[in-house]
């Protein structure tokens, strides 16, 4: 795994030292390892502190030494807690991809892999059969964060969604949902533009590749900033046919001649236009700021 930046904005009552924490485990881990530091978090609140030390893969699993200082019994109690859940969780979840995995081993090296990831640069994995440790009461069926995340053939059977785009704003505080082009979904024509049920979770590798929703697992496709989904969105509408798979919605032509063909048609109100040119050309200076251009 890469080194961990930034951890000490999103974990505020967390300890970290100006040396880079290094994980070594795979990304698959990643979505885990947050978990635990948010819950470590919010136990560290009343005060006390709390230092990561080393995040590595021991005998297939992971496992995170930290120091807590100064706090309350019940709030060790949580961290621990929270530790050994995400131990428990890695036996479940691909090191590398974090899909649905399970314990394998590699001529000797134990590691956790999916199905995919069980036959490839590490050889043939052999699973572990069981039983783990009987004393361990967790069940990965009963825990939503493992449940939900696909399995490598159940991953390579979803339909896709291109272009997609979260929507936070549910109605009536309901919770978020994704728009975008769908393909090979059996209920939708392919390259019709829809909306999925709720999320129910979402890949935390980076850029994110599924999204369980309520109904349906997903392959996530394309993404695009708002801005430029939004030209590209309303470019597809008006030239009045699905989006053939593959091709980028809007048509490849760019974004200036998504403009120009948008003024074209007369059917958006030019104020309308303007707006989503401009929000355009902001997105874009941001997106230069922060490849520090
Ligand atoms: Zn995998």
């Amino acid at each position: 795994m890469s080194l961990i930046y930034a951890l000490r904005d999103r974990y505020p009552h967390l300890g970290f030292d100006d040396r880079p924490l290094v994980a070594s485990c795979d990304d698959g881990w990643l979505g885990i390892m947050h978990a635990f530091l948010h819950d470590a978090d919010k136990a560290m609140v009343p005060g006390g502190t709390f230092t990561l030390q080393q995040v590595r893969e021991k005998m297939g699993g992971l496992q995170m030494h930290y120091e807590i200082a100064d706090i309350a019994p019940a709030a060790r109690r949580a961290i621990d807690d929270a530790h050994r859940q995400a131990s428990a969780r890695s036996f479940h979840v691909c090191e590398i991809c974090g899909r649905r995995g399970r314990l394998n081993n590699f001529s000797g090296l134990w590691k956790v892999v999916c199905t995919e990831h069980a036959d490839g640069k590490l050889g043939k994995g052999v699973p572990f059969v069981g039983p783990f440790d009987v004393q361990d009461s967790y069940s990965p069926e009963a825990d939503p964060f493992v449940a939900a995340r696909p399995t490598a053939a159940e991953f390579d059977a979803a339909p896709i969604i291109d272009g997609w785009l979260v929507e936070e704003q549910g109605e009536c505080g309901s919770r978020p949902w994704l728009y975008g082009w769908f393909f090979g979904k059996p209920d939708i024509g392919d390259g019709e533009h829809g909306h999925t049920s709720p999320i129910v979770q979402m890949d935390d590798m980076v850029p994110p590749r599924w999204v369980r929703t309520d109904n349906w697992l997903y392959r996530l496709g394309i993404h695009y900033l708002p801005a430029e989904r939004e030209i590209r969105y309303w470019a597809q509408k008006l030239r009045r046919r699905p989006l053939a798979y593959g091709e980028p919605p809007g048509g490849s032509n760019g974004i200036e001649a998504m403009l120009i063909f948008l003024r074209s048609t007369g059917r958006l109100k030019s104020m309308k236009i303007d707006r989503m040119e401009q929000a355009y050309r902001e997105e874009e200076q941001d997106q230069e700021i922060s490849r520090g251009g």
